[in-house]
């Protein structure tokens, strides 16, 4: 890892090179040729209008929906956990949020402000960003069933605010502008009299005996079919503890891969493709991927 001096405001956070593993929470990935964390808008405006024109540019949140490869990728990484926008309250039922806040933050918040439905959030281990990409969801909730606007910013540096009208949002899928990311969302809730921390809590309690937290995971590897759920038709094809290196399907959940030790991305992506076969051969159902993959193979 090499860091560079840009200017006065990009000190340390332009770095080239960086391991991609210290960025996803599968804890894989090979090195991004520039990685760059901007904690102002007028830099990042800057950095889009003027460096790397010819760059690919992909954008990370917390890496929880993610599998980089072990030969790293080609062009630029733009991380939110430092924009600025945090989380600010416009007036009784508006709340405006960046994209590099994490849901979980997002969803205590709004529990001390007694505003809802916003507890789903806290079963989300990623970004508003990455969240409002993949109309993220749990607990029967979804991130769009609240989104009012959102901010954008496109490869030339411009800025824009967009309503829900400009998205088609179904099942952990978002289709809008293309080469525009999100830098924020304005949220239109409602005031929650149950909203609590220890309701929260209890939800995450419930969440912990299914699935594993607190593992080198991605959450869930594949979509849920119409009308059925990937785990079951891997566990009934006998998938569960399948191992490729370290990385292994969840024995506590089956749609979870966990890398146990040190998994390459390649095993993960072995593994998957594997499930997706066998699942295919013992259902007849194709099961698509939830998770983003980017990047090169090793040659
Ligand atoms: C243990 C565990 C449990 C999980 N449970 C759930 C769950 O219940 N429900 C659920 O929906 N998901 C779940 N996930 C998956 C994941 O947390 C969500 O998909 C989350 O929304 C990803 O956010 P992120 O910030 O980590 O995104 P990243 O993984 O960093 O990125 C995901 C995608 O979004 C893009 N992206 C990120 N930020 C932006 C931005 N600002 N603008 C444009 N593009 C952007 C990236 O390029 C990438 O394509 C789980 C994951 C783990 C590890």
């Amino acid at each position: 890892m090499r860091a560079v001096v840009t200017g006065k405001n990009t000190t340390q956070r332009l770095l080239l090179d960086e391991p991609m593993s210290a960025h996803t929470s599968w804890r894989v990935g090979g090195p991004v040729d520039v990685f760059y964390q901007p904690d102002s808008i007028q830099d990042l405006v800057t950095f889009l209008s003027g460096h790397y024109p010819d760059h690919e540019i992909h954008w990370v949140g917390l890496g929880s929906n993610l599998l980089v490869r072990d030969g790293g990728i080609r062009g630029v990484v733009i991380c939110t956990l430092d924009l600025p926008g945090r989380i600010e309250r416009v007036d009784e039922q508006h709340v405006q949020v960046g994209a590099g806040v994490p849901c979980t933050v997002l969803a205590r918040q709004c529990a001390r402000w007694k505003l809802g439905p916003a507890a789903f959030f806290a079963g989300i281990p990623g970004t508003l960003g990455g969240a409002l990409v993949m109309n993220a969801g749990a607990f029967g909730g979804e991130t769009w069933d609240v989104v009012k606007s959102v901010k954008t910013i496109d490869r030339k540096g411009v800025l824009r605010t967009r309503t829900t009208d400009d998205f088609k949002v179904a099942y952990r899928s978002v289709v809008g502008a293309t080469d525009e990311w999100f830098l924020g969302a304005t949220l239109a809730l409602s005031s929650d009299s149950d909203a609590s921390l220890s309701s929260i809590t209890a939800l995450m309690r419930e969440r912990g005996s299914s699935q594993p937290l607190g593992k080198r995971s991605c959450g869930s590897v594949f979509r849920n079919p119409p009308n059925g759920f990937a785990a079951q038709l891997i566990e009934v094809a006998g998938l569960k503890g399948m191992r490729f290196g370290d990385a292994v399907v969840s024995e506590k959940h089956a749609n979870f891969i966990i890398n146990t030790g040190s998994a390459r991305a390649e095993d993960i992506e072995s593994l998957i493709e594997e499930v997706r076969d066998r699942v295919k051969a013992d259902s007849g159902i194709a099961l698509e991927l939830e998770v983003r993959i980017l990047g090169e193979r090793l040659s």
